[in-house]
């Protein structure tokens, strides 16, 4: 399409064709591959909850009648199972939109927003899109470094956005060190927790930030139903002091959560069962697939999500390119991370044990080559 052009025409406004568009992770294989397994969007292997499938169904009939905009009784389950107040919660079209709410909401030009090296990408493009300056920390062992997020405030410093644990290194900053972030931010500073892998997290020293934000009037969590089984649904939540509850309300769209989202959330929160079950697989399957790489002479992030960091030497043909060619052309689609600052790495999705014993035994004779 025509870039430049001398005739008059609407113009975005400054700094949005700064804006470099979020790239998805691939999910096709050439024409003649006989099974693809897609481990490129730290999607559920196990699927959906079947009582959100059936959930999902029974609303198909009755799609003519807008959904409640309040999405009154998605927040209550939600409620439930965490033990919240529904009040202090606004859903969402997948967390992405909570988190660019609050950058339109909280952020103006002139104003700067905090996030790390490694971070996940989209923190940046809705920074951008609000018109503040990105401000981007240096981590240290591809782990969000807490001294350095304090050092980079400025009094420009409007919001800080912590993935925990981030996406894609899979590294979290445990509770401790959060609350220390948070004690050292002065309090007109937004704190975003962004706990989208929370569900997998088995650790005694991580919170995803309920605690933090009880007792604060600068700190929100955001949460989504995408890695745990409904990335099609689009179900995100933020959990958030009523102040900003209040402001989030005004801005978003009225019916930003759709009728299939609501019912299919409320039956797939409402079962345990299969988030354990869920949550079992990955434990599992993370710890052998980290040996497995391991032993391959491949390094690994330490993960806690749901998914995981590979390194590949150095030499061109054992590179993260030359294997995701060679992976994709067996099948299986993993992640390039070059824009999140990994060009020599690849991030793998949890998948089926079929796939996490293919992607082994791919590699395997790939290395061998
Ligand atoms: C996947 C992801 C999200 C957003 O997911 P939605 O599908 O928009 O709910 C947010 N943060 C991180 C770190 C993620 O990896």
């Amino acid at each position: 399409m025509n870039q430049t052009s001398d005739k008059p025409r609407p113009t975005p406004r400054a700094g949005i064709m700064d804006i470099e568009a979020y790239v998805p992770g691939k999910s096709a294989a050439p024409a003649g591959v006989a099974k693809v397994y897609k481990l490129s969007s730290n999607e559920n292997p196990l699927g959906p909850s079947p009582k959100a499938i059936e959930a999902a169904r029974e609303v198909a009939g009755k799609l003519d009648v807008y959904p409640d905009g309040t999405a009154r009784r998605l927040r209550e389950a939600i409620a439930e199972v965490h033990g919240l107040n529904a009040q202090n919660i606004v859903c969402s079209n997948g967390s992405d939109e909570i988190l660019g709410l609050l950058a339109q909401t909280y952020l103006a030009p002139g104003d700067e927003a905090i996030f790390t090296e490694h971070a996940f990408m989209v923190y940046k493009i809705y920074i951008q899109s609000a018109g503040a300056t990105p401000v981007v920390v240096e981590e240290t062992d591809e782990r969000a470094d807490i001294d350095a997020m304090l050092a980079a405030v400025t009094p420009r410093t409007k919001i800080v956005f912590l993935a925990n644990p981030n996406n894609p290194t899979g590294t979290y900053v445990p509770f401790q060190e959060v609350r220390r972030l948070h004690a050292g931010l002065p309090k007109h500073v937004l704190l975003v927790l962004d706990a989208a892998y929370a569900e997998y997290v088995r650790r005694n020293d991580y919170e995803a930030g309920i605690e933090l934000v009880g007792g604060a009037e600068n700190v929100v969590m955001t949460r989504t139903f995408s890695k745990i089984g409904l990335g099609g649904a689009r179900i995100g939540w933020m959990y958030g002091p009523m102040h900003i509850v209040d402001a989030i309300n005004r801005v978003r769209g009225p019916f930003n959560v759709n009728a299939t989202a609501i019912e299919a959330g409320i039956a797939a929160i409402r079962d345990r069962a299969h988030v354990e079950r869920s949550v079992a697989h990955n434990e599992t399957w993370l710890a052998w697939l980290s040996k497995e790489m391991t032993g391959l002479g491949l390094r690994v992030t330490p993960s806690v999500g749901n998914f995981l960091l590979i390194h590949f030497p150095d030499d061109q043909k054992h590179s993260a390119a030359a294997a995701d060619d060679y992976l994709t052309a067996h099948g299986y689609i993993l992640r390039r991370v070059s824009g999140y600052g990994f060009p020599n790495a690849l991030r793998m999705t949890v998948g089926t044990e079929e796939a996490n014993r293919g992607v082994v035994a791919a590699l395997t004779t790939f290395l061998r080559t």
